[in-house]
């Protein structure tokens, strides 16, 4: 059985108190705790300090471009229906360049696992605003306030069809790790938020901030209640963050889909190279 060393690359090279730290140790423990090894999980990574997670996590992995490293994803579960697909992004990447990925990733309930950072500011950059961020909140790149209003990332997958939307604090390493297993064993498309603090770039979503600001969803949540998770997801604007699963349904994911496809065997046969020329004809 593998343990957390086998899943351990290089000395990570974050900013101290960076909540990616606890993250990353998050991810390696449920990995670890489900009886996983290197080999047996697919990872892919996107572009930032989260992304330079790359560095740390040893597994199958891929280091993907901003936001791309969703459809990547999706591909390596199409290709590889068994094999669990993880994807590790920031805010920055998966919500903004990559927001298309995202909601259709979502429309298609593709069996993969999402673990944003949710830090509000593109941090390798060093610290322009990511969309997520407050209504208002000032950074190198909005020095007079953010004056568009903010992408809600949790609203975003829950109205665009995903089965599972979590968040998750990268302050409760515990509360995280039990959370991302219960996504990955999730059949269909399962994002976890992760509130982390960019303790370099941004000195309001601090530690303090979220915890006088985060209350964990009780077992009285009822998770299977469309109507209230979208409620929940609105806390967002006063501040308010529930912590665990808003979400979730037994939707069929994309690839248990097209399994139950009528078989037609004409859309098996390939144009031939004749006929792709004589398409080409068509437009000359
Ligand atoms: Fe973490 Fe921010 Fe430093 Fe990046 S810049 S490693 S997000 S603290
Ligand atoms: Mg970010």
């Amino acid at each position: 059985m593998a343990t957390q060393k086998d899943f351990s690359g290089y000395t990570g090279t974050w900013c101290p108190g960076c909540g990616d730290w606890g993250i990353g140790v998050a991810i390696k423990s449920a990995f670890v705790q489900m009886g996983m090894d290197p080999s047996s999980v697919g990872v892919v990574f996107d572009i930032g300090c989260s992304g330079n997670m790359n560095d740390v996590l040893n597994a199958y992995a891929i280091h993907g471009l901003h936001g791309r490293s969703v459809p990547t994803a999706v591909g390596m579960k199409l290709a590889h229906h068994k094999m669990p697909v993880v994807v590790i992004g920031g805010d920055g990447g998966l919500y903004g360049e990559g927001g298309n990925h995202f909601l259709h990733a979502s429309r298609g309930n593709h069996d993969i696992t999402l673990i944003a950072h949710d830090n509000s500011v593109y941090g390798l950059t060093t610290g322009q605003v990511a969309p997520d961020a407050q209504k208002g909140y000032k950074s190198k790149s909005t020095p007079q306030g953010m004056i568009e209003v903010s992408l809600n990332p949790l609203a975003l997958a829950l109205t665009q069809g995903a089965s599972f939307v979590a968040q998750g604090f990268a302050g409760d390493v515990t509360a995280l790790i039990e959370l991302i297993k219960k996504a990955i064993h999730h059949k269909g498309f399962s994002l976890v938020n992760v509130l982390q603090p960019c303790v370099t770039f941004n000195k309001v979503n601090t530690y303090q901030y979220y915890m006088q600001r985060i209350y964990t969803l009780d077992h009285s949540y009822d998770r299977t209640n469309y109507k209230l998770a979208l409620e929940k997801t609105q806390e967002f604007n006063e501040e308010k963050y529930p912590i665990g699963i808003l979400y979730q349904s037994d939707r069929p994911a994309y690839h248990e889909q097209i399994a139950h496809l009528p078989q037609d065997s004409s859309l098996r046969e390939r144009p031939a190279f004749r006929d792709f020329g004589l398409l080409i004809d068509d437009f000359v």
